[in-house]
């Protein structure tokens, strides 16, 4: 079985093509700049011979059909390809922002799952519009093929009400579906997957706080395999310090920037979400050069690491709170995956909780799954590589087979 992952944004479309045999990696590609002059299409292929082989296309790219064409068309090429035609593809599946309450797993799209996406659209204005099209367009191109819709959102809907509602008029919640939501579930629900695997038990057994931090960063308690809360909110802006987005911030500095600033909500929210975070403390949002520069003696990355790793840290300490018992922090994706230090500072201090870390393990550089806990932590912490493409894949096999 050969299946299709889409990642459909509103000028780009990232895909893979996963053999579920042995869920190897056939390609993987980004068509980027749809709608613009100069439209790119990146596609390494790996053909099994050991060897990568990498296209770049660039020519214009004017909407999602034509960049799925291309992509489609690259992967069947002749002598580059990694199928010999499109009709190999057995499944699709799309990654879907936002599902709102409607959705707590992945679903076979039809005209029906459509309309409840088109529905959830004000919840996602940006990202369920995108992903919409990415799905009309693969439905119109291989109109018998099954496609699977999985969702950022869906692992989070196990919430209680506690942890999902805002204290704020119970109304908007009935009226208009104001309330928490959480992100990056596919990323959560995988590395606490491996993560059980791991500690050889099965996952409804696992007391987790899972934490994804890559541009996007959020932390998750899971009691018994269930995720019972999360640092994202209604949009992916709640919660932690992140590349570009602040994370929790007053609610009244908008009204604040409004009558001393004079901006208008539209710039306030561009503020948040692209000015801020580590960005807006030290100018850089690549963890790498943050410490480059912190390194040189530059003050102020030195200060957003602090404040990204103290918020971190006040989650961890708040979640801990929220399971009683916890059996392992797991950090994932670009700087939860690779960088040693936001590692040991999000954890500073947490040995009388029971979290220990192995300094050397601890900078280890591995691609694997590893613990970096010392043999004594009563807390084990692992550092878990993400896969949100398996995930899907393992996602639709198991909502085809269903
Ligand atoms: P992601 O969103 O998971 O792709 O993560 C992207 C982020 O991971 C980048 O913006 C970097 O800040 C961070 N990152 C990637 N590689 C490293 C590394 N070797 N050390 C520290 N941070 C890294």
């Amino acid at each position: 079985m050969k299946f299709f992952i889409i990642n459909s944004g509103s000028s780009s479309i990232k895909y893979q093509v996963i053999e579920m045999a042995d869920e190897s990696v056939l390609a993987t590609g980004l068509v980027e700049r749809i709608g613009e002059d100069r439209g790119r299409l990146r596609n390494t292929a790996f053909p099994g011979t050991g060897h990568e082989q990498e296209a770049v296309i660039e020519q214009p790219i004017p909407d999602h059909r034509s960049g799925m064409l291309l992509a489609i068309a690259t992967l069947t090429d002749r002598d580059k390809g990694v199928i010999r035609q499109a009709s190999e593809i057995d499944a699709i599946g799309h990654r879907v922002v936002h599902g709102g309450e409607d959705f707590r797993g992945s679903m076979r799209i039809t005209a029906a799952v459509i309309e409840v996406l088109r529905h959830n659209i004000p919840l996602a204005p940006l990202h369920n519009p995108a992903n919409l099209d990415g799905i009309r367009v693969a439905r119109e191109i291989f109109p018998e093929v099954p496609q699977v819709a999985v969702f950022d959102t869906a692992f989070h809907q196990t919430m209680p009400p506690r942890a999902y509602l805002y204290a704020i008029p119970y109304a908007l919640y009935q009226t208009d579906r104001v309330r928490r939501y959480g992100f990056h579930g596919t990323s959560h629900r995988f590395v606490a997957g491996e993560c059980a695997r791991l500690l050889d038990r099965p996952l409804s057994a696992c007391n987790l706080i899972t934490i994804h931090l890559g541009n996007g960063c959020s932390i998750t308690a899971i009691e018994n395999g269930h995720s019972v809360d999360t640092s994202l909110g209604m949009t992916p802006l709640e919660g932690l310090v992140m590349g570009t987005r602040s994370g929790d911030v007053d609610p009244a500095l908008h009204l604040f920037l409004k009558q001393n600033k004079g901006m208008g909500l539209e710039a306030i929210d561009d503020l948040l979400n692209k000015e801020s975070g580590l960005k807006g403390l030290c100018g850089m949002n690549d963890m790498r050069d943050i410490h480059r520069a912190a390194g040189a003696g530059d003050v102020r990355a030195r200060l957003a690491v602090e404040v990204q790793t103290y918020r971190i840290r006040k989650y961890i300490g708040a979640y801990m709170a929220v399971l009683g018992r916890v059996d392992a922090i797991v950090f994932t994706a670009g700087i939860g995956e690779n960088d040693p230090i936001v590692r040991a500072e999000s954890l500073k201090g947490m040995e009388p909780f029971g979290v220990r870390l192995d300094p050397e393990r601890n900078r280890l550089r591995d691609r694997d799954a590893r613990r970096i806990s010392a043999p004594d932590s009563a807390i084990q912490v692992w550092v878990i590589p993400t896969n949100e493409e398996l995930a899907i894949a393992r996602e639709m096999a198991r909502v085809l087979r269903d």
